[in-house]
């Protein structure tokens, strides 16, 4: 594997500004019907990555939600941006809004992780044609 390049992000308004310095090991984007409520969008991109390869280099004091007992949603609680996920069953990883990460930053993850998660769930107003792996759950 190449040397991964330290990537960055930010919430839309600045106030929480992270850095990561190891790969993620999985990109996906979510479908499932809550993730596209939470934040508003047709569907959402999240990477995934090690907790001991992220740290916040700005704030970090983030709005969270528990969309459910497991699953722990945290926000920007000046501009909104939904910035990280936690997951009760994945303690050592931590799931980052991908488009918060700075657009060009290769967020280095397994090429085969990247699929259409929850695909049946999808919008039905949203045409996607691209050659993504389509996953009926969150499975790889
Ligand atoms: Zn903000
Ligand atoms: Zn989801």
């Amino acid at each position: 594997m190449a040397t991964f390049q330290e990537i960055k992000g930010s919430c839309f308004c600045g106030a929480n500004q992270f850095a990561i310095t190891e790969p993620a090991v999985d990109t996906h984007h979510c479908h499932c019907s809550i993730c596209r409520r939470l934040q508003g969008a047709a569907f959402v991109t999240l990477s995934i990555f090690p907790k001991s390869g992220f740290g916040w280099t700005k704030g970090g004091d983030l709005q969270r939600f528990s969309s459910s007992d497991q699953v722990h949603r945290n926000r920007c609680k000046n501009c909104g941006s939904p910035l990280t996920i936690n997951l009760d069953a994945l303690p050592d990883l931590v799931a980052i809004s991908r488009a918060c990460i700075d657009p060009a930053a290769d967020t280095g993850h397994p090429d085969e992780t990247l699929r259409h998660a929850f695909w049946p769930d999808r919008v039905p107003w949203l045409e996607l044609n691209d050659n993504v792996r389509k996953a009926a759950g969150f499975d790889k």
